[in-house]
């Protein structure tokens, strides 16, 4: 993409409203802008980090064996009355009334809707185990929208249901999401710690929050020293649910809680050990056995033919949160250090002096040459200093940056710099293009 023909408005002072670092960064990155109070427009830039992370998510749900769907954002009233959550959810459910006086509302969640789709379409046992999920943007109106993107009203989210026989299969299902969100979030670069967490007006009895730490974090969190050096998992077998419970077993060893269910004999035992820090809420797992199946006339025909309510279970993950997490987790005072899996793009290319014709030809066809490869490249090639456009590349946080100024050329070389570490070398073109599609 060439610079001369994006758009990105990049800003140099950090606007007075924006308090955490992530927010201030997403404005003046030029990746979002709010048009009413919790609300974003995605500019291009963050458009596309967005769409990196989804696919991420999307990847990882189906390789847990998960199936996607795409549900509407507009739901009927008169399905949240089955469930009797309709009057329950209270001011933060966005209420619509359409031109027949049919009460409508924005969906914060899809429990209701998702169980009525399986009711009519799943006859008996052979038609489970499921999970479905999709990446469709939710609406609560939040008391306190703030930081940003990190607590929207509108905001992106990837929800999974899960409907099982039984509790023990329903445990598989929770175990394949528990590792899914692990190598989810490894893969974005963020290391995101499970805790024991309450299970909210959902209800039920299993539930976990994946927490990236962050000073900056709503929630409080405590937790035990060896989470700081913790691994990812290995490859695993999603429907070895022996290997899976093995895995959730060691991941859940080391103590790990929220705020809410904090646990003091384990916090004695951990002793020294025991860490208290803020974090953000990435993601969100919970078994909640048969509320919705029973309250919504869910059942299935069993093996033995009487019917069965399915166990259900449900599992977010905030995909436009994630954005602001990890540029909390990954960004210095020039501006953001994308992880490589998600940045907007892979090489900043800079022509130091887009006046020179002979600087012009060489920047034009290492472009041309990056792109032929399948590098995503951020070209400036706009009449500038070369100040402010090193200045728009360290603070937009692309991984690689290439420049290319007439000193170098007439000595057959370009700078190829890290953005994370800031080392700097000169290649000739040749192995730079191997140095960054590398
Ligand atoms: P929180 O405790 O932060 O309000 P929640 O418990 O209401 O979150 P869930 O219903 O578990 O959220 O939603 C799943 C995920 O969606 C959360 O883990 C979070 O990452 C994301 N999320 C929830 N509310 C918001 C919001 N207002 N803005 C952005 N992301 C959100
Ligand atoms: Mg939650």
């Amino acid at each position: 993409m060439r610079l001369s023909r994006y758009l990105l408005p990049v800003m140099k002072e950090s606007p007075a409203d924006a308090q955490i670092v992530s927010h201030k960064l997403m404005l003046r990155a030029g990746l979002v802008r709010q048009t009413a109070a919790g609300i974003y427009a995605w500019l291009p830039l963050g458009l596309k980090v967005l769409r990196n992370i989804e696919r991420i998510v999307r990847e990882e749900q189906d390789r847990a064996g998960a199936v996607e769907l795409l549900m509407p954002t507009m739901q009927s009233a008169d399905l949240w009355r089955q469930s009797g959550r309709y009057d329950a959810y209270g001011p933060e459910m966005l209420r619509i009334t359409d031109r027949h006086d049919r009460e409508m509302l924005f969906g914060p969640t899809n429990e209701e809707m998702v169980t009525a789709l399986f009711r009519d379409a799943a006859r008996s046992y052979r038609d489970l185990p499921r999970t479905l999920y999709h990446i469709q943007w939710k609406f609560r109106d939040e008391v306190r929208p703030r930081f940003g993107v990190m607590r929207g009203r509108e905001f992106l989210m990837k929800d999974a249901y899960s409907f099982d026989m039984d509790e023990a299969g329903a445990r598989h299902s929770y175990n394949r999401m528990f590792v899914a969100y692990l190598r989810t979030f490894a893969r974005m670069g963020l290391r995101a710690i499970p805790m024991q967490a309450d299970t909210g007006p959902i209800g039920g009895d299993l539930s976990h929050e994946f927490i990236v730490l962050a000073p900056t974090g709503e929630s409080d969190v405590f937790y035990h020293s060896n989470w700081d050096a913790a691994a990812e998992p290995a490859d695993v077998d999603f429907d070895d649910a022996g290997a899976l419970q093995a895995i959730v077993d060691g991941y859940t060893t080391d103590y790990a809680a929220t705020d809410e269910k904090r646990d003091e004999a384990r916090e004695a035992a951990a002793g020294d050990a025991l860490r208290q820090s803020r974090g953000v809420e990435v993601g969100h797992i919970f078994y909640f056995g048969t509320k919705y199946s029973a309250s919504m006339g869910l059942a299935v025909q069993g093996a033995d033919g009487a019917p069965v309510n399915p166990h259900m279970g449900s599992y977010g993950i905030g995909v436009s949160r994630l954005v602001g997490a990890i540029i909390e987790a990954s960004h210095d005072d020039r501006g953001i250090v994308w992880p490589d899996a998600v940045a907007p793009y892979a090489v900043g290319l800079i022509n130091m002096r887009a006046d020179d014709a002979a600087c012009a030809a060489a920047a034009d066809d290492l472009y041309a040459r990056l792109q032929a490869a399948g590098v995503e490249v951020l070209y400036d090639d706009r009449d500038e200093r070369g100040g402010a456009k090193f200045a728009t590349m360290d603070l937009v946080g692309v991984p690689w940056q290439i420049v290319i100024g007439p000193k170098g050329l007439a000595n057959g070389v370009v700078e190829v710099k890290r953005r994370a570490t800031g080392e700097k070398v000169e290649l000739s073109v040749e192995d730079a293009l191997a140095r960054v599609s590398g």
